[in-house]
């Protein structure tokens, strides 16, 4: 016997049909690309939206076709998205921290169509257009006023594009299993990977990013997704925003610690997510200034993990909450949230920033488990690693031509390629990536642990932890430094802070001083990078 309830397909568009609807003046306020900061509405995005759409079709784009953005977090990229989605196609949103080989390679796999791209990266797409021979057309965001001169035969201003249609469209009716987006994984190991993301899952990602112990946002909140909508869809901020009438601040192409901080200020801010890196920045910034965060009620930060410092000085100095969250691009990208159960309630100082040094418990729509090498289910004591595995209607079931097949398994579970315990209550805690862990004597060593530890020192602006060969041990951790300017800091001084943190046995057995680390285009420490760097470093 089957329900009788209505057919209603979950569809994207009908995200922004409701914001427009039920929250029609409510404003999206964006730093735009050209300089000033700009304001419009849910309901006026929505009509822009739907010219968009009658635009692209009468163009001959149509269902299934890939269009392609490389833009920042502002009110036009999310109408561009929610117009591309609501004629049927599937928005492809390129990360420009990449190689401009990995995005030619990326755009060719895809076989994007066309292309919608803010001023600051027109330069990029002059050199890669060539060598993507599907693009049939460059839309600049911009107007004709501040259209630059470009090499590119076939771009155009989007103002001047758009006002041809007048959004007299329907949205069109599709399976609510139909792509909607697209976003590949950087491939900091072999090529990239895409993600496919349907109408469905985005809109369920969204609906759950919106509870109250996930992201926990409303109507009456100001938000401030600073992460990036080419980084893991902003964290779904694009939809789950207008899904519950926020109030949107959109950064553009500004995440430095003064900007952030005028957009925290004049637009009351009450709510932001982004990785610890840009949180670094603001932090420094506050204490340069002495500047305080009134509004701001919660930061989710994520991405990497959250160094405990950082949680202290948000709760402890400014009264902002922290949120640890831990996610991926298969998972659209939420999978964890660390908010507080009642198991845990009550704690305070210490004990509740052990809390949230781990990464969270599975919001409803995300399953998780820890499997040892052999695939069996690990125990939930908060001390047995295994292999992370998930699974969900919000996470990836295959890669988008095929690749990657064996981080799938017969009962859908998905290898997150994390390393992680659970504890009896829930809460997981990465300590790892699987090609990173250190193995020293048969035992793991999480080199996340060792660099938390080490960025709590003062002087220290950022830490990495890799393993070294080692003739009894099999490998050793060392571990790579980077001092804040002036500080001298010395390696013993390092390891006297950390010891008695953590198992004498997990100690470095060294320390590196260096310039700078390596990042991947996700703002990630390049493990393989710094591996090759430190390949013939002898230990003490
Ligand atoms: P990439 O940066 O490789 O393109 P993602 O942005 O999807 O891809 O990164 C996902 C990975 O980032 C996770 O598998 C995990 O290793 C790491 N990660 C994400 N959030 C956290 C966190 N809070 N703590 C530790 N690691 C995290």
């Amino acid at each position: 016997m089957l329900g009788l309830m209505q057919e209603w397909p979950l569809l994207c568009h009908k995200i922004l049909d409701h914001a427009g609807i039920q929250h029609p003046h409510r404003e999206i306020v964006s730093r735009s690309i050209e300089g000033p900061i700009v304001r419009t509405t849910f309901s006026k995005v929505r009509t822009r939206s739907l010219a968009l759409a009658q635009r692209l079709e009468r163009e001959g784009y149509g269902v299934g076709d890939r269009i392609a953005t490389l833009a920042w977090n502002t009110a036009r990229h999310m109408e561009v998205w929610y117009g591309i989605m609501g004629m049927g196609g599937v928005y492809h949103t390129l990360n420009p921290r990449l190689f401009p080989e990995q995005i030619v390679w990326i755009m060719n796999h895809a076989q994007d169509k066309a292309l919608f791209v803010d001023l600051t990266f027109l330069p990029l797409v002059e050199k890669i257009a060539p060598s993507v021979p599907t693009l049939r057309q460059v839309i600049v965001l911009t107007d004709q006023a501040h259209m630059p001169q470009t090499t590119l035969a076939n771009a155009i201003a989007y103002e001047e594009w758009l006002a041809e249609a007048d959004g007299d469209f329907e949205w069109k009716e599709l399976d609510e299993n139909a792509a909607a987006g697209m976003c590949y994984t950087s491939g900091t190991t072999g090529d990239p990977k895409g993600v496919v993301y349907s109408h469905r899952s985005n809109v369920l990602h969204a609906m759950m990013a919106c509870m109250p112990d996930a992201m926990g946002i409303s109507s009456r909140d100001v938000v401030l997704p600073v992460v990036p909508m080419f980084h893991a869809n902003a964290w779904g901020l694009a939809q789950s925003g207008p899904m519950i009438g926020a109030k949107m601040v959109m950064p553009g192409g500004r995440m430095d610690g003064p900007a952030i901080y005028e957009l925290l200020d004049t637009e009351k801010v009450t709510f932001t997510a982004a990785v610890p890196t840009v949180w670094l920045m603001l932090l420094q910034h506050l204490e340069e200034t002495g500047k305080k965060l009134p509004y701001l009620r919660k930061v989710v930060i994520g991405g990497s993990a959250c160094p405990r410092a950082m949680t202290r000085k948000f709760e402890q100095n400014y009264d902002v909450e922290v949120v640890h969250a831990w996610g991926m691009t298969e998972m659209s990208p939420l999978g964890s949230l660390c908010s507080i159960k009642p198991d845990y309630s009550g704690l305070e100082g210490d004990a509740l920033l052990d809390l949230k040094e781990k990464q969270g418990h599975a919001p409803f729509g995300v399953e998780m488990k820890v499997t040892d090498d052999n695939g069996r289910a690990q125990p939930w004591d908060g001390k047995t690693f295994g292999r992370l595995k998930v699974r969900g209607p919000a996470v990836a079931g295959s890669y988008y031509g095929g690749a990657g097949s064996e981080q799938f398994d017969a009962e859908g579970w998905f290898d997150t390629g994390d390393v992680a315990h659970i504890d009896a209550h829930g809460y997981m805690q990465v300590t790892d990536r699987a090609k990173d862990v250190i193995k020293s004597g048969g035992e793991w060593i999480s080199t996340i642990a060792l660099e938390n530890l080490a960025v709590g020192h003062p002087d220290v602006a950022e830490a990495a932890v890799i393993g070294i060969r080692h003739a009894k041990w099999d490998e050793r951790p060392l571990l790579i430094v980077v001092r804040k300017p002036g500080k001298e800091v010395a390696g013993a001084d390092l390891l006297q802070f950390m010891a008695g943190k953590v198992a004498k046995w997990w100690l470095p057995d060294d320390v590196a001083f260096v310039d700078a680390i390596p990042h991947t285009a996700t703002g990630k420490i390049q493990k393989t990078r710094l591996r090759e760097q430190f390949r013939d470093y002898r230990l003490p």
